[in-house]
């Protein structure tokens, strides 16, 4: 494909060169049906073996036993805000929130409507620049639940390891939305894990949910007047079929996986995506403080670099001067201002080294 730019966007995001030219020329005859597969129905046979693979392999990927189910639905992250309570914060019960960033208080925000929460650490007071220490983390084994979010988009911060996660008692929920299948991951030590696509695995519209069946079970008892759509057992009952899915996102899911898997599976993607970030990471360190990374280095992300320059007229002359380079997406997110480049599985080595180029080059002109 010709004419792509160095695209850091937060998400939606970069999507594979081959994942894009397979849909290109799948678009007008899917699979020799005379039609996409978006005009096919979503109980005919061609979606559902789409569908059905897209399961199997996410499942095959991250090595997921037949304890947990997966789920394919809609409403992006902020619905599973609002679904984890409904199905899991029972009367007299406290919801645990760990805040490492806004995502994490906007989930809280939410249950709030719904029952007690408390948060069990916040890093708040250190601007979210590091997720807390583990020891650090208050939590009960009365908790309805524990809720962690494990790459924090925004402020560029990610959780390292996951291991004593396992030494909770209650059940741990954790919205992934930004790193999922970037790198392996401890699922059995979850009991629900919650992402929107549309940063490692696809465009929007899809939202992918991983469900232990111990936890599914629990929500009977919680949600029975919650309406059946915000039920998760409702759509696990109906294998993500309850209502009409949105079958082209979950197609470019589905080949977004096959890409992955084709690449080298998960212990690839992690070691492509630190090499990527390593170059950012660099460049950063080896400033002199021209750029100051927001991310204390114990808690940096892989996914979404953030870093500021001396001044905010710099600033505006980097992201200008970027913005004509063809690099795409480079603004903070609005509330934090600064620069943020998003590397998500699907930019390449290449883009990570064309913008450590443009940040050397730019500090030498202007420090
Ligand atoms: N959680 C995280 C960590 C996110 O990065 C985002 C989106 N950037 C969301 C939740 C919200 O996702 P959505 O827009 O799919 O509701």
């Amino acid at each position: 494909m010709t004419n792509r730019m160095h695209n850091f966007n937060a998400g939606p995001a970069a999507l594979p060169a081959e994942v894009l030219r397979k849909a290109a020329a799948e678009l007008e005859d899917y699979n020799g049906t005379g039609m996409s597969i978006m005009e096919h129905s979503h109980r005919g046979e061609s979606y559902e073996t789409v569908h059905y693979e897209a399961i199997a392999t996410a499942k095959r990927l991250l090595g997921i036993s037949d304890a947990y189910d997966i789920l394919l639905l809609q409403g992006g992250a902020s619905l599973q805000f609002a679904m984890v309570p409904y199905n899991l914060l029972a009367q007299g019960k406290k919801a645990n929130y760990i805040l490492t960033g806004s995502w994490s208080e906007k989930a809280k925000k939410e249950a709030d409507h719904l029952g007690e929460t408390y948060s069990g650490a916040s890093g708040k007071d250190n601007h979210y620049s590091r997720v807390p220490d583990f020891d650090t983390i208050r939590t009960d084994a009365t908790d309805a639940y524990i809720h962690l979010t494990s790459n924090n988009t925004i402020y560029g911060t990610a959780w390292q390891d996951f291991t004593r996660v396992s030494e909770w008692e209650a059940p741990v929920i954790a919205d992934m939305s930004s790193d999922i299948f970037s790198r392996p991951l401890p699922v059995e030590n979850f009991d629900l894990i919650y992402a929107g696509a549309q940063k490692n695995i696809g465009p929007s519209g899809v939202t992918l949910v991983i469900i232990s069946k111990t936890l599914l079970e629990k929500t009977a008892a919680i949600a029975g007047d919650v309406p059946a759509i915000l039920r998760y057992r409702t759509h696990a009952e109906k294998t993500s079929l309850y209502n009409t899915p949105p079958t082209f996102a979950v197609y470019m899911l589905k080949n977004t996986l096959q890409w992955i898997e084709a690449n080298g599976g998960l212990q690839a993607m992690d070691a492509r995506n630190r090499e990527k970030a390593g170059r950012l990471y660099d460049a950063i360190d080896e400033s002199d403080g021209f750029y100051r990374g927001h991310a204390h280095p114990s808690s940096r992300s892989n996914m979404n670099v953030t870093f500021t320059l001396p001044t905010e007229e710099l600033t505006e002359r980097f992201l200008e001067g970027a913005k004509n380079k063809g690099f795409s997406g480079l603004n903070g997110h609005r509330s934090v201002g600064g620069c943020r480049a998003s590397i998500y599985n699907a930019v390449p080595l290449e883009s990570c080294e064309a913008l450590r180029d443009f940040m050397v080059a730019f500090q030498k002109k202007h420090q």
